[in-house]
């Protein structure tokens, strides 16, 4: 049986870059993975690509796959002059990759979809026709896959930049610099912070912040169910970290949906339809390898 193809896997983060290299998901799930402070672009990749030369001991790598932060601009394969992130403002991690690896195989999606096609293929969500996979962070982002595929249409899915009505008298501005309340200026990880004036520190469990969060996120996963009609959705992102938030979620969840929906799917296992990622704090990065395995197994 021949080997199977050497990936290297990239999770581009708004604070951190991983970076692992292997055979097979488990082996990316299992190993040692590198992990540096994201800075510039330039900083950053050498970085990563000086470990995963080392790390290949001279193997050639058959495709890397990167999975970042956004957006893109996926007729450049470049990072969006919208980003943000205003260094990595039409970076081309392809190009980048080629200058110091060769003729190698790249693929560039978001973070998200990157970690929703790894949840569908070997994680919570296999099976499912129609999934979703959100993550609560840093920012708020989503995937929603068809038949393991997350769609792209435009650009790509900005879950978190949908509006969800305001919980009751909540006054907060939000956070968003393009629309101040939408999801991610509301329930993002810095809208947290910000709200509740913690100085950085993270609110305790038992903080009545966690039930604000919790009815926007349910809000936000009623309009989805609204919209998209998946057959499940998976919530991952450091946020999600926090003792019982989903328990609370599934509550307000529960309580949004109203019973409109197939009552045997929503209200009765919605703890089977909302969950928490399988491959946990690994989707990221096993989904930067997702994409590159399609790379190095697709004729071109
Ligand atoms: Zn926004």
């Amino acid at each position: 049986m021949p080997e199977r193809p050497l990936i290297g896997a990239i999770e581009g983060g708004g604070t951190k870059t991983i970076c692992a290299i292997g055979r097979s998901w488990e082996e990316i799930r299992d190993s040692e993975k590198f992990i540096v402070r994201t800075s510039s672009p330039e900083a950053t990749s050498a970085r990563i690509f000086d470990w995963m030369r080392d790390r290949s001991s001279g193997s050639v790598f058959s495709a890397i796959g990167v999975a970042t932060f956004g957006p893109i601009d996926f007729a450049t394969q470049r990072l969006s002059s919208t980003t943000p992130k205003t260094a990595w403002r039409d970076y081309s991690w392809p190009d980048a990759i080629r200058a110091r690896f060769g003729d190698v195989k790249v693929v560039i999606d978001t973070d998200t979809n990157g970690a929703g096609v790894s949840e569908y293929r070997w994680g919570a969500s296999q099976g499912c026709q129609v999934s979703v996979y959100l993550t609560i962070g840093t920012g708020i982002g989503g995937a929603l896959l068809v038949d393991g595929d997350p769609i792209h249409g435009m650009q790509h899915p900005e879950f978190g930049h949908m509006f969800v009505p305001r919980v009751s008298d909540d006054s907060f501005p939000g956070i968003c610099p393009s629309h101040g309340d939408c999801l991610e200026g509301l329930a993002s990880g810095p809208a947290i912070g910000q709200r509740w004036k913690t100085g950085g520190a993270p609110l305790s469990p038992t903080h009545p912040g966690w039930e604000l969060e919790s009815k926007y996120l349910a809000l936000a996963i009623t309009n989805i169910v609204a919209v998209c009609s998946p057959e499940m959705i998976v919530l991952g992102g450091g946020i999600m970290l926090v003792d019982g938030l989903i328990e609370k979620i599934h509550f307000e969840t529960k309580r949004q949906l109203g019973g409109y929906f197939s009552p045997g799917e929503f209200d009765l296992n919605i703890s089977n339809y909302v969950v928490l990622p399988r491959l946990e704090s690994h989707s990221g990065i096993i989904g930067g390898f997702a994409l590159g395995l399609d790379a190095a197994t697709t004729v071109a």
